[in-house]
This record gives C-alpha cells, structure tokens and sequence, in this order.
C-alpha cells in the first residue's frame, strides 16, 4: 500500500517530463492533451517536478525513522513551489507583471493566446498553493498535522476535480476564468495534482482517508461503493451529453432535469442498497453483541465461582507465571505466610521459601517447566515455607501447570503439615519407645528362660540325691523308729518325689524354646502309636479305651509334638470321673492347616477356666485329688504357638473335654 505514493511521485514526474518535451519539441497535444484546453505552463511544470520531489522525500521522512533530517530538504521544494504560487497569486491581485511566467522558452508563451499567456492558472496556483502547503505538513506526526494536512490536500483536489469535471461536461467556470477559456487549468496538471494528493494520503495508508477506504467496517464499505460511483456517474453523464450531442437534441433545462434525475435515481437505488446492508449488518452486530454480552456473563459467574473456590480452599494456592512471578494467590496464603496480597502479587515466588533454598529453586522451576506434569513437589525431601517473619514451617506442595494465553502458569497448593510432622514424630518416637521395651522384655524372658532352665537343671541331681537318701531312710528304718518317725519319713519321700516332677516339668517348659530340633516330616500315626505302647500300664489299670482317626503327617519338631500329645492324653486319662476313659483323636484338614482334637469323657472344665487352664501353675484340683504341677497344657500351648498355631478346648462341667490345636501346613 506505501507503494501508492512513489508511484504517485513518479507519475507526476514523468508527467512533468511528456509537458517539458510538449514544449521543448514544440509538440502542442503533450502540453494539453485535449486540443481545445488550456496548455499546462512551463511555471506550473515546475512547480509540479518540485512538489513531486518534495512528495518523494516525506515519505522516505515516513517510512525511515532515521531520516529525519530530511525534513529540510522537503521543506525546501514544498516551500519553492508554495511561494512560487503566492507570488502569482499577489500577480494576480495587484495587477502586474514580473515576467516569472517567461522564465522558460519565452517565445513559444508569447505566441500562447490568453490574458497572461505563460501564468498558472488562478484554479493552478490556489491548488497548487494548497497541495504544496499539505505536502509540506506530511511528514509532521502530530494528529492536528495529520488533520491539516487532509484538509489541505482534499480541498487541493477539490479545485482540480472540478477543473476535471468541468472537461468532462466542457463547464467552463470550473477548469478556467469565465470568458477567457485559455487561462484555465490543463487537464495535465489536473492529473498532476490528483496524482500528488493520492500520493500524500498514500503516506500513512492506515490512517485517515485511505484507512476508512480498505477498513473492512461499514463506513469503508458505504465509501467503497458511493465514492466511485459519485466520481464516474457525472464524468459519464457529462461525457454523454456534451459529447454524446445530446446537448443539440434537448434544451438546457432538460439537460439539467435529465442529469439531476438521473444522478438522484441512481443515488437513491444505491443509498437504499447500502441502507439495507447495514441494516442487516447492524442487526447481526447487535446479535453478536447480545451473545457476547452473554458470553461475558457466564465469564464472570464462572470467574465468580473460581473465586470462591480459591478464596474458600483450606491450603494455601499461589499461581505463578513462567518467569517465577507470582499471579494471584487466595486468602489462606495470606494466613499461612503473614503477607498481605498485594506484597506478593508479582514477586518472586522464593518469597516464600527459606533463604537457603532460594538459590537452587529457579533451578528447580526451570527443570518442572522443562517438563511441566502434576506432581507432588520435591518427592521425598522435607519441604519449608518462610513466614513473612521470618519463621519456618513443614509443608507439602503439589504443582499443576495450565496454558493460558498469556503463557504458561503453574499451580501451587501449599500444605502446612506443622501439625502432621509433630504427630510423625510423636509416633516414630512411641514406636522406639515400644521396639526398645519389647527388646528389654525378650532379653529378660530370654534371661528367665535360661534361669529357669539352669536352676531346674541344676536342681535335678542334689534332688535326686535327697531322693535316694529318703528313700534308703525309709527302707532301712522302717518300722526301727518309732511311728511318727515313720510318717515324716513317707512324707518326706512324697515331698521330694513331688518336687522331683514338677523340676521334671520346669525343665520341659523351659527346653521349648532353649532345646529346638530342626522341622521334619512327623507321621502322627506313628507317634499315637508309641505313646500308647508307653502308656499301656496307665490304660490297662484304668481300663481305657484309646482310638484315632487316621492321622496327618505335620512337618514340626518331632520330640515337641510327641510332648503335647502325651500332656494331652495323659491329662484325658487322669482326669476320668466314674467310668473307664474313652478317649479318641482325631483330625481335620484346614484351610492352610490341620486341625486335631482329643476327645474325652472325663470331668470336665468350667467354661471360665478354659482360657486360664493353658497359664503356667495353673491348677484346678489338689494334690491329694488329682497330681500334677500345672506345668503340662502351658507347654503345649508353647509348642503349638512355635509351630504356627493354636490351642483351645471346648468343654462342659462333668460332659468330658475336647483340646483342640492346630499346625500349619506351611513350614514355620
Ligand atoms: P496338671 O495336669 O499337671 O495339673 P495341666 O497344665 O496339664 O497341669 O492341666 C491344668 C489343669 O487343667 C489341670 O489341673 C486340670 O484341672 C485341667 N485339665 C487338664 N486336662 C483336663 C481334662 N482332660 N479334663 C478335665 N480337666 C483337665
């Protein structure tokens, strides 16, 4: 588009160049190119070369900022020319002649007719006086510049379109002086000067004039279609009239009738067409406005609705921009950093981070911008926010990144976990609290377990010392003493012999876990069928009744099993009521474990003894009724635990008992 005004430039100068060669070759068409109009005069010519070179300056002055000294050398042939004007203009009003007109190929202007042959024109020198002045301000930046300069040219123009206009329809007064046809403008410097205004709106062609003639608007539309048609409709009207010999045919007043009519018809078709186009348009405007109206609404609900969400949210959110800044941040931010809002907004975001992190993090920043994802923020490193004074505290900070059109922002939800750290802590320190006492406990057991072991163990042989000796006191001086010696001496013996089992038992229940065989495979067939061959005098004098299911192989320690076994059925025969044991074991297969139960009918155990049973000393009758140490069923129940299971009996007062336990089937 800035191509129009050196095209403009150049065209008038070529144009100045045919006029030169019209006078130098003396070829009249060149200086007049209708035949009957005024010549364009060596003066004017020149006037039109320094105003065309004056055009070409101003808008390399336009186009080049670092032109600007130029501005001289425009103003200097603007300036020639506009004088060069006003001198001929006070020629004409004061009446006299200064020969300027005769400054080039004199004798050609004087055979030229006219009152002053060689003068511009008056309609020339107002134009030119005026295009001068306008090419002049064109370069000027100012808006009323610009302004200024518009009005200059246009009004320029005005005069030679009518001179133009006036060729078109052979109007005289509009291109020359009435009554002296040859002091008219020529149609060539018309031309010249139209050439010059298009080139100075060509200047800036996004603005003014030539703006509204491209703008896509309605006002350039309106411009688009009226403007030619108001320049070519009276061209063509006049052409036809005063060319066409209509004017022979038709009175003038039906001439004036005719071309008024027609131009008005034409005008009114046009302006109602245009009426109707922005008609329809402002109607689809005022659509589009309403919706985007709409639009804007629900833009600001959901903004609301943001808002509130932000606002409301318990941690605390800041958004930051790529470069670290920080966008927007809700009021839980405010709390949490004891900064007010608009300290923060635009600042850097290591605001908020302790000063020993700040340096790492814009490196930090770079590499989640690298690869931006939702993720939590330094997985697995203990983070800190830095009060605004300057006091720390535990948080969790999640990132998300969202593109905007402004470029990308990322997410921050800041959690203060001051609260769940100290719990952490609390329970990490509870937990070696507990680890430390559940270490002391083992030790000690460990401990009592080795002194129970060692003390039964090395109780067993001055015991059985004492043993042997009671039992020669009561062989060799039985019936020798007297009788209460008799009965100490029996007491004695049953004292030592008592003391002896339960040593016996300590010893079992204390080897458990200090005496360990590595698990094999244990047929518990077998091991019923060795313990009823060991026990055949029991059950021969109780005259028992011992049956099995068919029995598992248990992976175990074999001499353990064998031991609760024993403890069990010896319990089943011991604890017999009136009739003969009845005694039967049997098993289940479980899950991932087997389940063996003995059975028997003997006397049974009240409900609230069934758990307390298993405890270690734990007995239900005297001595004198049924023997024993209370040591048997709390080894079991060792057994089984170290074997994976569990041990449990099912019984009711006087209805026998069922001892079940279990063994898992997976190796321990
Ligand atoms: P002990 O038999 O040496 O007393 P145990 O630990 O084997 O020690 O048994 C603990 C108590 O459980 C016994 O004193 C007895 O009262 C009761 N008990 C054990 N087995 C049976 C059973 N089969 N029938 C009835 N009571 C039993």
């Amino acid at each position: 588009m800035n191509k129009v005004t050196t095209i403009c430039g150049w065209f008038v100068i070529i144009l100045c160049l045919v006029v030169w060669a019209g006078w130098q070759f003396d070829i009249p068409i060149l200086r007049t190119l209708l035949p009957s109009a005024p010549a364009t005069t060596p003066l004017t010519m020149i006037i039109l070369l320094l105003l065309s070179l004056a055009l070409l300056v101003s808008h390399k002055i336009v186009t080049e900022p670092a032109a600007g000294q130029w501005i001289w050398v425009c103003w200097a042939l603007a300036g020639i020319a506009v004088l060069t004007g006003v001198w001929i203009g006070l020629e004409y009003i004061f009446r006299f002649n200064s020969n300027l007109e005769f400054i080039l190929y004199p004798e050609l202007i004087s055979q030229q007719g006219g009152t002053f042959p060689g003068r511009p024109s008056p309609h020339t020198t107002v134009s030119t006086i005026l295009v001068g002045l306008s090419i002049a301000t064109s370069p000027l930046s100012g808006q009323f510049y610009k302004q200024l300069t518009l009005f200059l040219s246009l009004t320029g123009l005005s005069i030679a379109w009518l001179a133009l206009f006036g060729y078109a329809s052979l109007t005289n007064p509009f291109y020359a002086v009435p009554g002296n046809p040859e002091t008219g403008m020529s149609p060539l410097t018309a031309l010249g000067i139209v050439g010059l205004v298009i080139g100075v709106m060509g200047l800036r062609p996004n603005e003014g004039f030539l703006r509204l003639l491209t703008d896509s608007s309605s006002g350039g539309q309106m411009v688009r279609i009226l403007l030619p048609v108001a320049i070519v409709a009276p061209l063509i009207f006049g052409w036809i009239i005063f060319y066409g010999g209509v004017d022979e045919v038709l009175s003038s007043a039906m001439i004036f009738a005719l071309s008024w009519g027609g131009t008005s018809l034409l005008f009114m078709a046009l302006v109602i067409w245009q009426g109707f186009i922005l008609h329809y348009r402002d109607m689809e405007r005022e659509k589009a406005a309403e919706e985007s109206r709409r639009l804007f609404h629900q833009l600001q609900q959901a903004e609301e609705k943001f808002r509130t969400i932000l606002e409301a949210a318990p941690d605390a959110i800041v958004i930051v921009d790529e470069e670290g800044r920080i966008v927007l941040v809700n009021a839980q931010t405010e709390v949490l950093f004891g900064y007010k809002r608009d300290e923060l907004i635009n600042q850097p975001v290591e605001h908020l981070i302790p000063e020993r992190f700040q340096d790492r993090h814009p490196q930090h920043r770079h590499q989640f911008s690298a690869a931006p994802r939702v993720r939590p923020m330094g997985a697995g490193l203990e983070l800190s926010g830095l009060r605004q004074d300057g006091a720390e505290f535990p948080v969790e900070v999640s990132l998300s990144p969202f593109e905007t059109a402004e470029g990308r922002l990322t997410t921050a939800i800041i959690r203060d976990v001051t609260e769940n750290r100290r719990v952490a802590d609390q329970i990490k320190r509870y937990n070696a609290q507990l680890k430390q006492q559940a270490e002391a406990l083992e030790q000690s057991n460990l401990e009592l377990q080795q002194f129970a072991y060692v003390a039964s163990h090395d109780l067993q042989a001055p015991l059985r010392n004492i043993n042997g000796f009671m039992q020669l006191l009561q062989h060799h001086y039985r019936g020798k003493l007297d009788e209460q010696a008799d009965d100490w001496i029996n007491r004695a013996v049953n004292s030592t012999r008592q003391l002896e089992t339960v040593i016996h038992d300590i010893l079992a229940y204390s080897r458990v876990d200090a005496q360990t065989r590595p698990f094999e495979p244990i047929p518990l067939n077998e091991i019923f069928d060795e313990l009823t061959t060991m026990l055949a005098p029991i059950i021969q004098e109780t005259r028992a009744r011992i049956t099995r299911d068919n029995l598992p192989t248990v992976i175990g320690d074999r001499s353990q099993l064998t031991q609760v076994l024993q403890n069990l059925i010896g319990n089943s025969l011991k604890y017999h009521g009136n009739l003969p044991p009845q005694i039967h074991v049997s098993a289940k297969n479980g899950d991932d474990n087997w389940l063996i139960a003995v059975h028997d009918n003997g006397i049974g155990i009240e409900p609230q003894q069934h758990q307390r049973i298993f405890e270690i000393f734990r007995r239900l009758h005297s001595q004198q009724e049924y023997p024993g140490s209370g040591i048997g069923l709390a080894v079991c129940r060792r057994v089984v635990q170290r074997h994976g299971g569990k041990i449990w009996v099912e019984s009711e007062l006087g209805r026998g008992s069922t001892f079940y336990f279990t063994i898992s089937q997976i190796p321990q």
